[in-house]
């Protein structure tokens, strides 16, 4: 039949035989028994009083438990079970001629799925099993979907934030990224820096070598700007087109310039062509950066503003350099 294996929980050795005899001849072949709760529990893997991790090749489908034991009862191995984080979804079924009404209301209340009335008939006995593990397998199933789904709208999640091109963060990333920085930077009292960044000449170079070579540029190009911002509190994005961005938090304006060259540095090192450039044989770019401790009640929205003026500030004398302007205090 497949799906694991079925446990057996019974002092009686009559009892077992004969449900084991039941089952078999309703298709069930895996069948393990013990002949009472320690037995039961050392079988799972488990200490003689139910705790710790069960077997790692522990297959079970379905518990038979009888009710009345000696040492510990079936309720209280029900109850351990259904407590049990790794155990509580195997679907306990009681088998006992104690059919008190308190005992079955203790017993479902505690979460075992069906009662069998002891003496047990073979066409009751496999017809409960069979609608158990039925049970048990669509609610796998629907367990199985939900991770899955969970798993995809995280994919989703992830890719909406994610720049198709270069895989650094893309300009939504960047602007949730900002906002949760800034309100913890205003929270910690710190600074927050903003550099953003042109590269110099890129319409030409499109124009020269072509799309497909001016997106490997930009590849690389984030790929460099990554080896520079790495600390937890950093990011770097594209923020369009061929302009990035990053976000420094807890960096004041002389930190953020310090960055800012290192980039600078690192792209000239990693000396990219662009010998049609009217400023250099190589690619080069432009920072615009600036820096404020946020206040309690301003926005972002400066700070940004700042960047772009220095950017464009930056340009006006033809590229390769940074500039920086500061919001007013
Ligand atoms: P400047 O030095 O003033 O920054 O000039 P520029 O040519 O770099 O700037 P401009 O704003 O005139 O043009 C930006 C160019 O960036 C236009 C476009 O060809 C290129 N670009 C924007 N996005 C992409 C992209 O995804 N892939 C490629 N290959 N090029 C892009
Ligand atoms: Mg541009
Ligand atoms: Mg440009």
């Amino acid at each position: 039949m497949g799906g694991g294996s079925i446990l057996i929980v019974d002092d009686s050795p009559e009892s077992r035989v004969l449900l084991q005899r039941m089952l078999a001849a309703g298709g069930y072949g895996e069948i393990l028994e013990a002949d009472g709760a320690a037995a039961a529990f050392a079988l799972l893997g488990l200490d003689p009083e139910g705790r710790g991790e069960p077997r790692p090749d522990l297959d079970l489908a379905l518990v038979l438990l009888d009710i009345v034991m000696p040492d510990m009862d079936g309720i209280e191995v029900c109850r351990r079970l259904k407590n049990h984080p790794a155990l509580c979804d195997i679907p306990v079924i009681m088998v006992t001629a104690d059919n008190t009404d308190s005992n079955l209301r203790t017993v479902f209340d505690l979460g075992a799925v069906d009662y069998i009335h002891k003496p047990v008939k073979q066409v009751e006995l496999c017809a409960r099993v069979k609608s158990a593990l039925r049970l048990k397998m669509e609610m796998d199933r629907r367990a199985a979907l939900a991770t899955e789904l969970e798993a995809a709208n995280d994919r989703l999640r992830r890719m909406a934030l994610v720049d198709g091109l270069t895989g650094i963060a893309n300009r939504r990333g960047f602007d949730e990224f900002l906002e949760r920085e800034w309100r913890r930077c205003r929270r910690d009292g710190l600074p927050l820096a903003v550099c953003l960044a042109d590269i110099d000449f890129f319409k030409l170079y499109n124009d020269i070598y072509g799309h497909l070579r001016g997106d490997e540029v930009l590849q690389q190009v984030a790929q460099l700007f990554q080896q520079v911002v790495h600390r937890p509190g950093d990011l770097v994005a594209r923020f369009g087109g061929e302009e990035f961005v990053f976000v420094l938090s807890g960096s004041d304006i002389e930190g953020a310039e310090q960055v800012a060259r290192r980039a600078i540095e690192l792209l000239e090192e990693a000396a990219i062509p662009h010998p049609h450039s009217p400023i250099s044989e190589q690619l080069t770019i432009c920072f615009g950066i600036s820096a404020i401790r946020p206040a309690p009640n301003g926005d972002h929205l400066p700070l940004l503003d700042c960047a772009d003026k220095a950017l464009y500030e930056a340009k006006q004398t033809r590229g390769n350099r940074v500039a920086i302007q500061l919001p007013e205090a």
